[in-house]
Protein backbone atom coordinates (compact mmCIF):
# COMPACT_ATOMS: atom_id res chain seq x y z
CA UNK A 1 0.00 0.00 0.00
CA UNK A 2 1.60 3.20 -0.68
CA UNK A 3 2.69 5.46 2.22
CA UNK A 4 -0.17 8.33 2.33
CA UNK A 5 0.96 9.93 5.53
CA UNK A 6 4.35 10.38 5.31
CA UNK A 7 6.04 13.37 7.14
CA UNK A 8 4.58 16.65 5.75
CA UNK A 9 1.46 14.56 3.74
CA UNK A 10 -1.77 16.15 4.02
CA UNK A 11 -4.76 15.64 1.97
CA UNK A 12 -7.44 18.18 1.40
CA UNK A 13 -10.24 16.25 -0.86
CA UNK A 14 -13.97 16.21 -0.71
CA UNK A 15 -16.24 13.06 -0.98
CA UNK A 16 -19.23 13.27 -3.48
CA UNK A 17 -22.57 11.13 -4.65
CA UNK A 18 -25.90 10.58 -4.67
CA UNK A 19 -27.24 10.24 -1.05
CA UNK A 20 -26.57 7.25 -0.12
CA UNK A 21 -23.92 6.33 -2.65
CA UNK A 22 -21.17 5.57 0.63
CA UNK A 23 -20.19 8.71 1.26
CA UNK A 24 -20.51 8.68 4.99
CA UNK A 25 -18.99 5.42 5.37
CA UNK A 26 -15.85 6.15 3.59
CA UNK A 27 -14.94 9.14 4.75
CA UNK A 28 -15.13 7.55 8.57
CA UNK A 29 -12.06 5.16 7.00
CA UNK A 30 -10.49 8.11 5.34
CA UNK A 31 -10.47 10.71 8.37
CA UNK A 32 -9.03 8.10 10.44
CA UNK A 33 -6.64 6.48 8.10
CA UNK A 34 -5.41 9.70 6.74
CA UNK A 35 -5.51 11.48 10.06
CA UNK A 36 -7.92 14.41 8.48
CA UNK A 37 -10.30 16.35 9.55
CA UNK A 38 -14.15 15.64 8.52
CA UNK A 39 -16.20 18.46 7.61
CA UNK A 40 -19.26 16.79 7.28
CA UNK A 41 -22.54 19.61 6.82
CA UNK A 42 -25.31 17.14 6.69
CA UNK A 43 -23.43 15.70 10.02
CA UNK A 44 -23.40 19.35 11.63
CA UNK A 45 -27.22 19.96 10.74
CA UNK A 46 -27.96 16.82 12.45
CA UNK A 47 -26.16 17.41 15.59
CA UNK A 48 -26.92 21.49 15.52
CA UNK A 49 -30.89 19.07 15.41
CA UNK A 50 -30.34 16.98 18.25
CA UNK A 51 -29.58 19.99 20.52
CA UNK A 52 -32.21 22.12 19.60
CA UNK A 53 -30.02 24.82 18.53
CA UNK A 54 -30.84 27.97 17.48
CA UNK A 55 -29.59 26.82 14.35
CA UNK A 56 -30.86 23.01 14.24
CA UNK A 57 -34.13 24.61 14.49
CA UNK A 58 -33.71 26.80 11.78
CA UNK A 59 -33.24 24.06 8.94
CA UNK A 60 -34.74 20.99 10.98
CA UNK A 61 -38.28 21.05 8.19
CA UNK A 62 -35.71 22.03 5.47
CA UNK A 63 -33.22 19.21 6.09
CA UNK A 64 -35.93 16.46 7.30
CA UNK A 65 -38.14 16.98 4.20
CA UNK A 66 -34.60 16.44 1.91
CA UNK A 67 -34.39 20.15 0.74
CA UNK A 68 -31.26 21.87 0.80
CA UNK A 69 -30.38 24.28 3.40
CA UNK A 70 -29.83 27.68 2.10
CA UNK A 71 -26.10 28.21 0.78
CA UNK A 72 -25.41 31.32 2.72
CA UNK A 73 -25.91 29.48 6.16
CA UNK A 74 -24.17 26.54 4.76
CA UNK A 75 -21.15 28.19 3.34
CA UNK A 76 -20.95 29.88 6.95
CA UNK A 77 -20.76 26.92 8.39
CA UNK A 78 -18.16 25.34 6.34
CA UNK A 79 -16.17 28.94 6.59
CA UNK A 80 -15.83 28.86 10.17
CA UNK A 81 -14.62 24.78 10.09
CA UNK A 82 -11.95 25.61 7.65
CA UNK A 83 -11.10 28.77 9.26
CA UNK A 84 -10.17 27.00 12.53
CA UNK A 85 -6.96 25.66 10.98
CA UNK A 86 -6.95 22.24 13.24
CA UNK A 87 -6.04 20.01 10.78
CA UNK A 88 -2.13 19.79 10.35
CA UNK A 89 -2.63 17.42 7.86
CA UNK A 90 -5.71 17.91 6.02
CA UNK A 91 -9.64 17.55 5.48
CA UNK A 92 -12.62 15.80 3.96
CA UNK A 93 -15.16 17.71 3.08
CA UNK A 94 -18.44 15.44 2.73
CA UNK A 95 -21.64 17.29 1.51
CA UNK A 96 -20.56 19.97 0.36
CA UNK A 97 -20.51 21.79 -1.62
CA UNK A 98 -23.62 20.80 -3.49
CA UNK A 99 -24.46 23.68 -5.42
CA UNK A 100 -22.93 26.06 -7.95
CA UNK A 101 -23.17 28.94 -5.68
CA UNK A 102 -20.91 26.54 -2.93
CA UNK A 103 -18.51 25.27 -4.92
CA UNK A 104 -17.95 29.07 -5.97
CA UNK A 105 -17.90 29.91 -2.48
CA UNK A 106 -15.48 27.20 -1.86
CA UNK A 107 -12.71 27.88 -4.07
CA UNK A 108 -12.76 32.06 -2.79
CA UNK A 109 -12.84 30.56 0.80
CA UNK A 110 -9.33 28.04 -0.36
CA UNK A 111 -8.11 30.76 -2.13
CA UNK A 112 -8.35 33.39 0.95
CA UNK A 113 -7.22 30.33 3.23
CA UNK A 114 -3.96 29.49 0.62
CA UNK A 115 -5.17 26.19 0.19
CA UNK A 116 -5.79 23.82 -2.73
CA UNK A 117 -8.14 20.63 -3.22
CA UNK A 118 -6.39 17.81 -4.36
CA UNK A 119 -8.98 15.79 -5.18
CA UNK A 120 -12.98 15.16 -5.53
CA UNK A 121 -13.58 11.76 -4.87
CA UNK A 122 -17.24 10.47 -6.99
CA UNK A 123 -18.97 7.07 -5.47
CA UNK A 124 -20.84 5.89 -8.41
CA UNK A 125 -23.80 3.99 -7.37
CA UNK A 126 -27.05 3.23 -9.19
CA UNK A 127 -30.25 4.15 -8.33
CA UNK A 128 -31.67 0.74 -7.12
CA UNK A 129 -28.72 0.50 -5.03
CA UNK A 130 -29.22 3.60 -3.00
CA UNK A 131 -32.85 2.73 -2.22
CA UNK A 132 -32.14 -0.48 -0.47
CA UNK A 133 -28.91 1.16 1.18
CA UNK A 134 -31.16 4.42 2.38
CA UNK A 135 -34.42 1.83 3.38
CA UNK A 136 -31.94 -0.19 5.45
CA UNK A 137 -29.77 2.29 7.18
CA UNK A 138 -29.78 3.25 11.02
CA UNK A 139 -28.07 5.58 12.89
CA UNK A 140 -27.08 6.07 16.31
CA UNK A 141 -29.18 8.87 17.97
CA UNK A 142 -25.57 9.62 20.32
CA UNK A 143 -22.65 8.78 18.05
CA UNK A 144 -23.89 9.20 14.63
CA UNK A 145 -22.40 5.95 13.79
CA UNK A 146 -23.99 4.23 10.55
CA UNK A 147 -25.31 0.61 9.95
CA UNK A 148 -27.17 -1.22 7.83
CA UNK A 149 -29.84 -3.82 8.64
CA UNK A 150 -28.74 -6.23 5.93
CA UNK A 151 -24.85 -5.55 5.35
CA UNK A 152 -23.34 -3.83 8.25
CA UNK A 153 -25.84 -4.54 11.14
CA UNK A 154 -25.09 -4.13 14.83
CA UNK A 155 -24.10 -6.89 17.03
CA UNK A 156 -27.42 -6.11 19.04
CA UNK A 157 -30.35 -5.05 17.05
CA UNK A 158 -31.35 -1.29 17.12
CA UNK A 159 -28.65 -0.41 19.70
CA UNK A 160 -25.12 1.21 19.02
CA UNK A 161 -21.95 -1.29 19.29
CA UNK A 162 -20.04 1.78 20.09
CA UNK A 163 -22.12 3.78 22.68
CA UNK A 164 -25.10 1.73 23.01
CA UNK A 165 -27.40 3.82 22.23
CA UNK A 166 -30.50 3.40 20.17
CA UNK A 167 -30.60 3.26 16.34
CA UNK A 168 -32.87 5.22 13.78
CA UNK A 169 -34.05 5.51 10.83
CA UNK A 170 -33.53 9.18 9.67
CA UNK A 171 -36.76 11.32 8.59
CA UNK A 172 -34.91 11.98 5.22
CA UNK A 173 -34.41 8.03 4.80
CA UNK A 174 -38.46 7.81 4.13
CA UNK A 175 -39.82 7.41 0.98
CA UNK A 176 -40.89 11.13 0.24
CA UNK A 177 -37.54 12.71 1.40
CA UNK A 178 -35.57 10.06 -0.69
CA UNK A 179 -37.53 11.37 -3.63
CA UNK A 180 -36.59 15.10 -2.94
CA UNK A 181 -33.06 13.96 -2.11
CA UNK A 182 -32.69 12.83 -5.94
CA UNK A 183 -34.46 15.56 -7.50
CA UNK A 184 -32.46 17.63 -5.62
CA UNK A 185 -28.68 15.66 -6.39
CA UNK A 186 -29.39 15.53 -10.15
CA UNK A 187 -30.82 19.69 -10.58
CA UNK A 188 -28.26 21.06 -7.93
CA UNK A 189 -25.55 18.85 -7.12
CA UNK A 190 -24.78 17.09 -10.63
CA UNK A 191 -23.32 19.60 -12.38
CA UNK A 192 -20.55 20.19 -10.03
CA UNK A 193 -19.13 16.78 -11.85
CA UNK A 194 -18.40 18.89 -15.01
CA UNK A 195 -17.11 21.72 -13.24
CA UNK A 196 -14.60 19.78 -10.92
CA UNK A 197 -13.87 17.37 -13.80
CA UNK A 198 -12.39 20.69 -16.17
CA UNK A 199 -10.70 21.51 -13.40
CA UNK A 200 -8.79 18.04 -13.62
CA UNK A 201 -10.01 16.94 -9.91
CA UNK A 202 -12.82 14.29 -10.21
CA UNK A 203 -11.97 10.90 -9.40
CA UNK A 204 -14.83 8.50 -10.14
CA UNK A 205 -14.86 5.15 -8.11
CA UNK A 206 -17.42 2.12 -8.34
CA UNK A 207 -19.25 1.99 -5.64
CA UNK A 208 -21.29 -0.89 -6.44
CA UNK A 209 -18.62 -2.99 -4.49
CA UNK A 210 -18.36 -4.22 -0.23
CA UNK A 211 -16.71 -0.95 1.78
CA UNK A 212 -13.05 -2.34 1.40
CA UNK A 213 -13.40 -2.60 -2.19
CA UNK A 214 -14.13 0.61 -2.33
CA UNK A 215 -11.88 2.07 -0.12
CA UNK A 216 -9.05 0.29 -1.23
CA UNK A 217 -9.97 1.98 -4.99
CA UNK A 218 -10.17 5.47 -3.55
CA UNK A 219 -6.68 4.54 -2.16
CA UNK A 220 -5.19 3.55 -4.80
CA UNK A 221 -6.45 7.19 -6.61
CA UNK A 222 -4.59 8.24 -4.08
CA UNK A 223 -1.49 7.02 -4.17
CA UNK A 224 -1.36 8.03 -8.12
CA UNK A 225 -2.03 11.33 -7.13
P1 LIG B 1 -24.10 8.60 2.26
O1 LIG B 1 -23.22 9.22 3.31
O2 LIG B 1 -23.55 8.72 0.88
O3 LIG B 1 -25.54 9.05 2.33
P2 LIG B 1 -23.74 6.13 3.83
O4 LIG B 1 -22.26 5.98 3.93
O5 LIG B 1 -24.49 6.60 5.03
O6 LIG B 1 -24.13 7.04 2.52
O7 LIG B 1 -24.31 4.72 3.35
C1 LIG B 1 -25.70 4.49 3.18
C2 LIG B 1 -26.06 3.09 3.71
O8 LIG B 1 -25.45 2.10 2.88
C3 LIG B 1 -25.58 2.82 5.12
O9 LIG B 1 -26.56 2.04 5.77
C4 LIG B 1 -24.27 2.04 4.95
O10 LIG B 1 -24.03 1.14 6.02
C5 LIG B 1 -24.52 1.28 3.64
N1 LIG B 1 -23.33 1.17 2.76
C6 LIG B 1 -22.41 2.14 2.54
N2 LIG B 1 -21.49 1.72 1.66
C7 LIG B 1 -21.85 0.45 1.31
C8 LIG B 1 -21.31 -0.54 0.42
N3 LIG B 1 -20.20 -0.29 -0.30
N4 LIG B 1 -21.96 -1.72 0.29
C9 LIG B 1 -23.09 -1.97 0.99
N5 LIG B 1 -23.65 -1.10 1.87
C10 LIG B 1 -23.05 0.11 2.02
P1 LIG C 1 -26.29 14.33 4.19
O1 LIG C 1 -25.98 13.86 5.57
O2 LIG C 1 -25.06 14.79 3.44
O3 LIG C 1 -27.12 13.34 3.43
O4 LIG C 1 -27.18 15.66 4.36
C1 LIG C 1 -28.44 15.62 5.00
C2 LIG C 1 -29.19 16.90 4.72
O5 LIG C 1 -28.51 18.04 5.29
C3 LIG C 1 -29.39 17.28 3.25
O6 LIG C 1 -30.47 16.58 2.64
C4 LIG C 1 -29.66 18.79 3.37
O7 LIG C 1 -30.96 19.04 3.89
C5 LIG C 1 -28.67 19.19 4.46
N1 LIG C 1 -27.36 19.50 3.85
C6 LIG C 1 -26.20 18.80 4.02
N2 LIG C 1 -25.20 19.35 3.31
C7 LIG C 1 -25.73 20.42 2.68
C8 LIG C 1 -25.21 21.37 1.76
N3 LIG C 1 -23.93 21.34 1.36
N4 LIG C 1 -26.05 22.35 1.30
C9 LIG C 1 -27.33 22.40 1.70
N5 LIG C 1 -27.89 21.52 2.52
C10 LIG C 1 -27.11 20.53 3.02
Amino acid sequence: MPDLCGKGKTWNLLITGKPGSGKGTQASLLIQNLNIKHISTGEIFRREMQSDSELGRQVKTLVQKGELVPDPLTNAIVKKALQAKDYPHGFLLDGYPRTKDQAVMLDEMLQELKLKLDGVIQIRASDQTLLSRLAGRRVCTNCQETYHIVSHPPQVEGICDKCQHPLIQRPDDQEAAIKIRLDVYNEKTRPLLEYYQNQGLLWEINGEQDPESVYQEIIKKLGSD
